[in-house]
């Protein structure tokens, strides 16, 4: 069954990318279909940032977004960057705040964003939601009507926005139902790993050491080249590690690893001490206290289970005297404490991880994220081959290029 009505365009997902560019593509004279298969729109908005909702950073260095064609994701960034984000809500009503350059509305509760959004497409009489409506079908017909299908019935439209994000977290709508429609169109798909995550380590101590926090350093090795290296809170889990400094290299041990590449972490938990420092303070611990365990007094300067860990990982009785320790095996644990060696077995799965490194090839895409060889195909969001780092990146994203594509269709035949 068909709608009857041609519409100017039809955007498929009402997330953040789909929600900005349909408000975007109505210049007043334009019908606007706006589809997503959840029962409401914007649904996954309500859990970012821990329901805070992060949504830019003042810091709009382009090293924090990866992903295909860094000058394109430039441009676009530029285009509608971190003000331009501010003042889109704060002309909304949004008052919005920066905590350590982090965006976020000032009531500090993401459903500020929905709601803000949802009054505002609700306002418009040119755009049509269509909640409950999976799409399975999209077919391009001669005569330059796209047909939007669920199986049952069809939207037309002269165009198409494809804004259905990428694979993560599956639960809140963007299950990665789109992209073998789009290989069909004959779009290329660069393969989707989870970004934006933990590791799971191949080691088994993990479940002994879980819940320890600390500031450190970690480089990602892979096949033995560092690539990567952040700093920041560290967080270990059961399995392995996370925290803000982990997500940020997920994306690329994720890639590793699915090259079937060798990913190890070197984790340094002083990172503003060398190694000398660290052995010398282990040494004036040794004479301070020449008759405490090893486990007790190391734990002057580490989690008592990562000392009792480094000692069992270094052969030494965690119960052993200071006094029984050797230069050797002190400066055995400094190394250690320095270069923790951490091998890496996967990254999280799609479900629990933030992001999609990987998508629609932007090399497919014109300057306007507009399909080469099928007109009138446009993108936005997380389908595209873009992620970003933690931080309110992956939402600029997500509103620079809805922003981009919604005013190129509200140009369109005018
Ligand atoms: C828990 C969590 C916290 C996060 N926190 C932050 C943060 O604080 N800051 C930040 O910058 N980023 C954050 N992110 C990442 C950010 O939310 C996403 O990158 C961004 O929302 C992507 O927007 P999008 O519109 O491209 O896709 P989505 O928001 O995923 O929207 C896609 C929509 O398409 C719909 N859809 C999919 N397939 C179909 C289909 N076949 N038919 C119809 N509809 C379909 C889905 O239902 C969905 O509503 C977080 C992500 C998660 C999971």
């Amino acid at each position: 069954m068909t709608m009857g009505k041609i519409f100017d365009a039809a955007i498929i997902g009402a997330g953040a990318a789909g929600m900005m560019a349909a408000v975007n593509a109505d210049s007043g004279n334009k019908s606007i279909a706006l589809i997503d298969h959840n029962d409401r729109i914007g649904k996954k908005i309500l859990s970012t940032g821990n329901g805070r909702c992060n949504l830019s950073n003042t810091d709009m260095d382009i090293r924090h977004f990866h992903g295909g064609n860094k000058d394109r994701i430039e441009r676009v960034i530029r285009n509608f960057d971190h003000k331009d984000t501010v003042d889109f809500f704060n002309d909304l009503g949004v008052i919005t705040m920066e905590k350590g350059g982090y965006t976020y509305p000032n009531t500090c509760e993401a459903k500020t964003i929905l709601n803000a959004f949802f009054m505002e497409i609700k306002k418009r009489k040119n755009i049509d939601v269509f909640t409950g409506y999976k799409v399975k079908k999209i077919s391009d017909h001669e005569n330059k009507l796209w047909e939007i299908s669920d199986n049952k019935k069809e939207v037309l439209a002269k165009s198409v926005v494809i804004s259905s994000g990428g694979m993560a977290a599956k639960k809140l709508g963007s299950d990665g139902s789109i992209f073998p429609i789009l290989k069909e169109l004959g779009i290329n798909i660069i393969p989707m790993v989870p970004a934006l995550g933990g590791l799971v380590a191949e080691e088994d101590y993990f479940k002994k050491i879980a819940g320890i926090r600390t500031d450190a350093k970690i480089s990602l090795e892979i096949d033995g080249k560092t690539v990567k290296k952040e700093q920041g809170n560290l967080q270990v889990t059961k399995e392995g590690i996370s925290g803000i400094p982990v997500f940020n290299i997920s994306r690329y041990a994720a890639r590793g690893l699915n090259e079937k590449k060798k990913v190890r972490v070197i984790t340094d938990l002083f990172p503003k001490y060398d190694k000398e420092e660290i052995k010398s303070n282990l040494q004036k611990i040794r004479m301070n206290f020449l008759d405490e365990e090893i486990q007790n007094g190391f734990s002057l300067i580490l989690d008592k289970k990562l000392a009792i860990l480094f000692c069992r990982i270094l052969g030494i009785r965690p119960s052993l005297k200071l006094k029984d320790m050797d230069d050797e095996n002190i400066d055995k644990y400094s190394r250690l404490v320095k270069n923790w060696s951490i091998r890496i077995k996967s990254p999280w799965e799609f479900d629990r991880v933030q992001a999609t490194a990987g998508g629609v090839d932007m090399g497919c895409l014109t300057d306007e994220l507009e399909s080469i060889c099928k007109k009138g195909l446009f993108f936005a969001g997380e389908a595209v081959d873009v992620d970003g780092d933690c931080g309110g990146y992956n939402l600029q994203w997500a509103w620079s290029s809805g922003y981009l594509v919604g005013k190129s269709i509200a140009k369109r035949g005018i």
